[in-house]
C-alpha cells in the first residue's frame, strides 16, 4: 500500500478484500480518500467501489466486522453505506454514466473500474487503490491524478465542457477543491467553468450552498471566492457580492475596492477562528455599501448607512442562499449592524455611556464583534494598523472597566414590563413599552445607577408625569 494508514484503516481494507473475494467481486478504494492519504489530509470518509453489486458487498464487509452494524442503502442508486467506528465507509458498483441536457441525474449502466474512474469529476479524484490478491495495494491512476496532485492542479479527465455540461455542481466543486488544497485550476478547466457558468441554474440552491460553505470554511476562503468571481458564477449565485467589485473616482478621488477588501477580512477573521458564522459575518460586513455610496463634493465618497442597510439585507440573502434563518441569521445580521461601533469608540472622548450601550447591545456577541473589527483593518500603511491596533487595545480595556463596575453585558433591566402592568395595573400596551425603554435608557445613559432601587424609584418619577398611581 503506497498510503499512510492507521490499524484500524488495514483492518477495514483486509475485511473488504475478505468480503470482495467471498462474492467474487474485485474491489478499489477510490476517489477523496486515496486523493486525502495522498496529500497526507486527514479523511473520515472511505469510499469504494467494486465491479459488481456495492450494496452485496457492504453486508458480506458489515457480518464480517460486526454482525450488529447496520447498512444503509440506496438501491435506485446502487450505493451503500455503513459506519464502522469513526469512519464512514461507502459502496457503489463501478458504473458508466450519460447525461441528458436538462439534469445533473446521468443515465446509469453497470461499467468497468474504468468507465468509473471516467466518470469521476477531476484527475485528482479519479485515483483508485486495488484491494485486490493479484496488485493488492496498486495505484490505479490512468489520468495522471498523481502528478496533479503534486503539481497542484485541478483538472477534468475528460473534456472539461462536457464535464461541466453534464453536472455543472461539479464547476462549484472545482472551486472549491482549489480553495481547500490551495490548488490552481488548469487553465482549460477554468475556461470551461467560464463558458458553462449559466448551467449552474440547473443545480438546487443546497447543493450550491453546501459548496459556498465549504468555501467558507477553507482556510484562505478568498482563494474560492476570488475564482467564483473570476468564473462569473458569482454573479449568478450571489450578485449582491459582485456589487462590491471596482472602484470609482471623481475629482482625482477614489475609494477602496469593497470586494476585495472583504475578501481580506474573511481571510484575516478565517486565521482567528472556524466558526462559518464569524466569516458569513464578514463576507457580508459591508454588502450594504453599494446601496449607500455617495460621493460628497469637498468631502469624498460615503456610505453613510451601510451598517443599517447591509444588516436589513441579511435576511433576504440567506433566504435566497437557503441558509438558516434562526440564531446564525440573527448573528450574522447583529454584527453586521454593529460592525462599525468599536471604531467609532476609538475616538477621543468617549463617555461611559456609549461604552455601556455597546456592551447592551453586542451583548454576549461582543468578542465576536471586536474579533470582526480587528479583522476590518486591511490597510496597508503598518504604521496606520499598529495605531488602529494599540486603539482596539483601549476600547477593550474600556469595555472590561464599565463591565466591571456595571455588569452591563448579557444584563437584562431591573424592571421588567409584568413589574410595570403590576404596579399600575396596566395592560400589555405601549405605555408600558415606553416606559420601561426609559428606565433601560436612563440606566444605559449612567442618568441612574444600574440597581434595582434605582430604577424602581425612576419608575414612579416618570409615571407621575404620565398621570399613573400605583395600585399598592
Ligand atoms: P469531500 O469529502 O471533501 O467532500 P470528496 O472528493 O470525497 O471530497 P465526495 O462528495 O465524498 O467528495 O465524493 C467522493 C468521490 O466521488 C469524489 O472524490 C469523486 O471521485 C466522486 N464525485 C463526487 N461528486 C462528483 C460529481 N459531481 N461528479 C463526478 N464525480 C463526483
Amino acid at each position: 500500500m503506497q498510503i499512510p494508514c492507521t490499524a484500524r484503516e488495514k483492518e477495514l481494507f483486509g475485511s473488504v478484500a475478505q468480503a470482495a473475494r467471498q462474492i467474487g467481486v474485485p474491489c478499489y478504494l477510490i476517489g477523496g480518500f486515496v486523493r486525502d492519504k495522498l496529500l497526507n489530509r486527514s479523511t473520515k470518509d472511505m469510499d469504494i467501489v467494486c465491479v459488481g453489486d456495492g450494496i452485496a458487498l457492504a453486508h458480506r464487509v458489515a457480518s464480517l466486522l460486526d454482525p450488529a452494524i447496520k447498512v444503509n442503502y440506496f438501491k435506485t442508486y446502487g450505493t451503500a453505506q455503513i459506519r464502522y467506528k469513526d469512519i464512514e465507509i461507502e459502496f457503489v458498483g463501478a458504473r458508466r454514466e450519460s447525461y441528458s441536457e436538462n439534469s445533473r441525474n446521468p443515465e446509469v449502466a453497470p461499467g468497468t473500474l474504468e468507465d468509473d474512474q471516467l466518470r469521476r469529476d477531476f484527475t485528482i479524484n479519479a485515483l483508485a487503490i486495488s484491494l485486490n490478491e493479484a496488485d493488492y495495494g496498486q495505484l490505479l491512476d490512468p489520468f495522471n491524478g498523481q502528478q496533479d496532485l503534486a503539481d497542484k492542479i485541478i483538472r477534468t479527465p475528460l473534456d472539461p465542457a462536457r464535464t461541466f455540461s453534464d453536472d455543472p455542481l461539479r464547476m462549484m466543486r472545482g472551486i472549491r477543491f482549489a480553495s481547500q488544497l490551495h490548488f490552481r485550476i488548469h487553465p482549460e478547466t477554468f475556461q470551461a467553468i467560464k463558458d458553462n457558468a449559466e448551467r449552474i441554474k440547473i443545480i438546487t440552491q443546497e447543493r450550491i450552498t453546501d459548496e459556498l460553505n465549504k468555501i467558507m470554511l477553507s482556510s484562505k476562503p478568498s482563494i474560492g471566492l476570488d475564482l467564483l468571481y473570476q468564473a462569473g458564477l458569482l454573479k449568478i449565485i450571489f450578485p449582491q457580492m459582485v456589487d462590491l467589485v471596482g472602484v470609482e473616482t471623481v475629482e482625482g478621488k477614489g475609494h477602496k475596492d469593497n470586494f476585495y477588501h472583504t475578501l481580506q477580512v474573511i481571510d484575516n477573521i478565517s486565521r482567528h477562528t472556524r466558526d462559518l458564522w464569524l466569516r458569513w459575518a464578514a463576507l457580508m460586513h459591508d454588502i450594504g455599501k453599494p446601496a449607500t455610496k455617495r460621493f460628497e463634493e469637498g468631502h469624498g465618497w460615503t456610505f453613510h448607512g451601510h451598517d443599517a442597510v447591509g444588516g436589513k439585507m441579511v435576511p433576504r440573502i440567506f433566504a435566497r442562499l437557503k441558509l438558516p434563518q434562526h440564531e446564525s441569521m440573527r448573528l450574522v445580521k447583529k454584527l453586521v449592524e454593529l460592525h462599525l461601533r468599536p471604531i467609532s469608540l476609538t475616538k477621543e472622548n468617549i463617555t461611559d455611556s456609549a461604552i455601556r450601550r455597546l456592551l447592551f447591545d453586542a451583548g454576549e456577541d461582543l468578542d465576536a464583534l471586536m474579533m470582526l473589527c480587528e479583522a476590518d483593518i486591511t490597510s496597508k500603511n503598518k504604521a496606520k494598523v499598529k495605531r488602529y491596533l494599540e486603539n482596539f487595545e483601549l476600547v477593550r480595556e474600556r469595555l472590561k472597566e464599565v463591565e466591571e463596575s456595571d455588569r452591563i453585558r448579557n444584563w437584562q433591566p431591573p424592571i421588567t414590563g409584568e413589574m410595570i402592568m403590576e404596579t399600575f395595573n396596566l395592560k400589555p400596551g405601549r405605555i408600558v413599552g415606553d416606559l420601561k425603554n426609559t428606565i433601560r435608557e436612563a440606566i444605559l445613559d449612567g442618568e441612574i445607577p444600574n440597581s434595582f432601587d434605582a430604577a424602581y424609584q425612576y419608575m414612579l418619577q416618570k409615571a407621575k408625569e404620565l398621570d399613573l398611581t400605583p395600585v399598592k
